[in-house]
């Protein structure tokens, strides 16, 4: 544990005992788009003081001590301290909020199960650290890929955990849906509701327009008044959607960075505070059984938030291209249980 630039503050009448909020791969490029904006209010509200634990690895440690000294110079009245650790049980002592950036990336040659078995080491580690330790308000999401999988991981190693607490990050693909719908129906963001991302954050993920509207209007009728019909859905927006983040690496010569921090901190925010109305989202959830998806398997559903809970919206119709898409990307997430549970890398829970 490094030295805090900030002092030890007593609390007291008037102040508020701070949120201790855990960042894993602080120093890298999405922890670092993400501290900032948590230490100005935009994780958990303008009313919540937060602490921030940076977690990171003994290589990065100096970059996150410098991230630190940055954040200090924010003056963020908000912000009531920030320490560094390398030592996942001392970053996630008394944490409510996780946020699980830090991952390992898959290397040139690297096979599938080489890069699950290098992420459940640090994901195991960080269940287990967060059984021991964490507040029991708890809750995180999953940034580091992949995604899902790292998540019902890091809930297997904490058995004494709501398994709801662990969901995963696919935010940014219900945002690339809503922005890719609005600009394709020449409308504002703020019109469209009802977008939904199913499945695992990855290729296979489902984004599906068939609830979805625009003005009020359902957007596949809105679509076909453009001349988008449903060849245009399955050819052009979904796999626009799903291969984002290649079409970001490709023309910005990098990954998406501040718009992963952006969802990841619309997240927690809606997953806290609540969904505005009765407007979805999309989290990447254990299933509970719904749509046919096997029950404890991390994937993306549609969901309104209240309460600080997550809860799938129920009922939904779906047709059968629908219910095709989604079994391919839960069989794909299947497949990435399996393995982990074949590498027997599965904690308690299963
Ligand atoms: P980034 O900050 O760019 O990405 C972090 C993780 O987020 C990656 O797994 C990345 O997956 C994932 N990710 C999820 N969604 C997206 C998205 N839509 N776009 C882009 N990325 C997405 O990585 P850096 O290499 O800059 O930083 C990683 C940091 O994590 C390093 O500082 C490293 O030291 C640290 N680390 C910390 C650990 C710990 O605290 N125990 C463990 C391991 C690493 P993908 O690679 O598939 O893009």
């Amino acid at each position: 544990m490094s030295a805090s630039p900030f002092p030890d503050r007593p609390t007291g009448p008037g102040r508020t005992v701070p949120t201790t909020v855990t960042v894993t791969g602080a120093a890298g490029q999405i922890g670092y788009a993400t501290v900032f904006r948590a230490a100005a209010g935009d994780l958990l509200g303008p009313d919540t003081p937060i602490r921030l634990h940076l977690l990171e690895l003994p290589a990065a440690r100096r970059a996150a001590e410098g991230t630190a000294l940055e954040l200090q110079d924010g003056a963020f009245p908000l912000l009531h301290g920030v320490e560094v650790f390398e030592d996942a049980d001392a970053a996630f002592d008394g944490a409510s909020v996780g946020l699980l950036i830090g991952a390992r990336p898959r290397a040139q040659g690297m096979e599938r199960a080489d890069l699950l078995e290098a992420n459940a080491g640090i994901f195991s580690v960080q269940g287990r650290a967060v059984n021991r330790g964490a507040a029991e308000d708890f809750r995180a999401v999953v940034v580091g890929n992949p995604a899902n999988t790292n998540a019902y991981l890091a809930a297997s190693h904490a058995p004494d955990v709501p398994r709801e607490r662990f969901t995963a990050l696919t935010r940014l693909d219900h945002h690339r849906a809503v922005a890719q719908l609005a600009a394709a129906a020449d409308a504002l963001v703020g019109e469209v509701d009802g977008v939904a991302v199913w499945g695992n954050h990855s290729a296979s993920q489902y984004p599906d327009l068939t609830h979805a509207t625009v003005g009020g209007r359902p957007a596949l009728e809105v679509l076909a008044e453009r001349d988008l019909g449903l060849e245009w859905v399955d050819s052009t927006f979904i796999p626009r959607v799903a291969r984002r983040g290649a079409e970001i690496i490709d023309v910005r010569g990098g990954s998406s960075v501040a718009s992963a921090a952006h969802a990841a901190l619309c997240h927690v925010r809606d997953w806290v505070l609540g969904t505005p109305g009765a407007a979805w989202t999309s989290m990447g959830v254990p299933s509970d059984g719904s749509y046919g998806v096997p029950e404890g398997l991390v994937s993306s559903f549609p969901v309104t938030c209240r309460d600080g809970r997550a809860r799938i919206v129920p009922g939904l119709e779906l047709d059968r291209f629908s219910g095709s898409r989604i079994e391919a990307s839960v069989r794909e997430l299947e497949e990435e249980r399996a393995a982990v549970q074949q590498l027997g890398l599965l904690g308690p829970r299963r």
